[in-house]
């Protein structure tokens, strides 16, 4: 069989999964990595300790070796450490629990192991920020919109109380916003237009983009600000 990686082999063999359920190891890895779901963002070296952990875990009960979490812990920061005396000590008991330390010792992952298969093998990219960074022009829409319903109700209020516009209060108020071509009667919603990356298919799209469809954001915003500023 073939793996991604020395990790994706050390899953296999050592056959680990994550929680009572069994779960897919590989997705609660990268669901840390990048903070998904419930998981706060984790950084590669954390994850690496938790990996190794893990299979010392699952290696201790495998072959029968009791210990409680904390001396699991105290264990693998000794193994993982640079003192020799220490880690011998704790080699040899581990040797005497029948437990094959070289292999053991040889699976261990390390902190460039452990971001090659998660960036590499996982796919796992980290683009919170670049998100953030272009959701800024969506959010600032929605402010305008949410502003200019305000004032609209506001101003509802008056000619209704005035009694210029009856019940004004009880209306909907839509706050589209619209980008039209400058060239043809063409028009979209600033949303459908931000999701399909162009506002006129026939006026106000480069002929090669269509190929571009991994084009970055940021082009598309340029183009925007351009037609609407
Ligand atoms: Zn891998
Ligand atoms: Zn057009």
């Amino acid at each position: 069989m073939n793996h991604c990686c020395k990790i994706g082999r050390i899953i296999d063999e050592f056959d680990l999964t994550h929680g009572a359920f069994d779960e897919d190891i590989n997705k609660y890895l990268l669901a840390r990595y990048l903070g998904q779901g419930e998981y706060e963002e984790t950084g590669v070296r954390p994850l690496k300790d938790w990996f190794n952990l893990k299979l010392l875990k699952t290696v201790y009960s495998r072959n029968g070796r009791y210990a409680i979490e904390t001396q699991i812990e105290s264990d693998y920061e000794i193994l993982d450490s640079g003192d020799e005396i220490k880690k011998d000590a704790v080699i040899q008991d581990l040797k005497d629990d029948g437990i094959d330390t070289e292999k053991l010792l040889n699976s261990f992952a390390t902190t460039s192991t452990m971001y090659r298969h998660l960036t590499n093998c996982l796919e796992g990219k980290k683009e919170k920020k670049k998100n953030e960074e272009s959701d800024w022009e969506k959010n600032k829409i929605q402010y305008i919109q949410k502003s200019m319903r305000e004032n609209t109700k506001d101003a509802l209020r008056s000619l209704e109380n005035k009694d210029r516009l009856q019940f004004a209060t009880d209306a909907e108020v839509f706050t589209p916003v619209i980008l039209g071509c400058p060239e043809c009667s063409t028009q979209v919603r600033f949303e459908k237009a931000l999701q399909q990356g162009y506002i006129c298919e026939d006026h106000m799209m480069r002929p090669n983009s269509i190929e571009e469809e991994t084009e970055s954001n940021s082009e598309h915003t340029k183009r925007n600000e351009k037609i609407t500023g």
